[in-house]
């Protein structure tokens, strides 16, 4: 943050020691502890849906008026971060740049916020949200498998990536907005077997929460009885409905 000039050296060269956000020197982590301190960590949500929501938390089991009137088939969600500077730019180098260097960081996160808000222990499996194969080519790999399996590994839990599958390529959901992703999700996924009853799906991004509902919705009426989404990051955009 305190240079652009200096991100661009450590994005282009991979540089390890040095802090991915500042640049400065940094013998204990990928994020320095300052710029660590400065993450926003999402405190304040939905039991639900997850949505940043001031007032609520998941000690109470708060829930949002969107979920209370039409709750969504996923049971509880957990996200590490809000969606917002500097955290997008480290999960988009992940996504866009292959900059996996910031994956176990973000994941290890996330698992420390599961601890502390999920009965992770009665979680039989965890599922990465599937890429469509196209995608998946293009881009080499899939970021939710790869936080999936830093996750798993520090929860000692079984992933299970072959249970579902994206079928067809729709249209990237960056590209579209509100009720249009809702839309553009009906038939992308298909369950070809139910691995377990209580399922955590992992994603790196959960923005109106159209995918993960979606993909919860499937499995759901394959016969699962209970779902949490896990992310790194939650944004606030509000839609009508689920
Ligand atoms: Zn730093
Ligand atoms: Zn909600």
């Amino acid at each position: 943050m305190k240079s652009n000039i200096w991100r661009n050296i450590i994005q282009n060269t991979g540089l390890n020691g040095y802090c991915g956000l500042c640049g400065q020197f940094s013998t204990q982590a990928t994020i320095c502890p300052d710029c660590n301190s400065n993450l926003s960590r999402l405190v304040s949500a939905c039991y639900q849906c997850g949505s940043p929501t001031p007032g609520l938390n998941h000690i109470e089991k708060g829930l949002c008026g969107r979920c209370q009137s039409k709750p969504p088939a996923v049971d509880h969600s957990v996200s590490a971060f809000h969606y917002e500077t500097p955290v997008d730019f480290l999960l988009q180098s992940i996504k866009f740049q292959g900059q996996h260097r910031f994956i176990p960081f973000l994941a290890m996160e996330l698992a420390q916020a599961i601890k502390q808000q999920s009965h992770y222990q009665t979680i039989d499996v965890i599922i990465p949200v599937p890429l469509h194969s196209q995608r998946l080519r293009s881009r080499g790999y899939n970021q939710a498998l790869e936080i999936a399996k830093v996750v798993a590994k520090t929860l000692d839990l079984p992933i299970d990536y072959n249970c579902c599958v994206r079928p067809r390529a729709n249209i990237a959901q960056a590209d579209l907005l509100g009720k249009a992703r809702l839309q553009n999700m009906h038939n992308v996924f298909a369950v070809r077997r139910l691995p377990a009853s209580r399922i955590a799906l992992i994603d790196d991004v959960m923005t109106t929460g159209a995918t993960l509902f979606e993909l919860a919705h499937c499995l759901k009426i394959a016969g699962a009885n209970y779902i949490e989404a896990w992310v790194c990051a939650r944004s606030g955009q509000l839609i009508d409905n689920h």
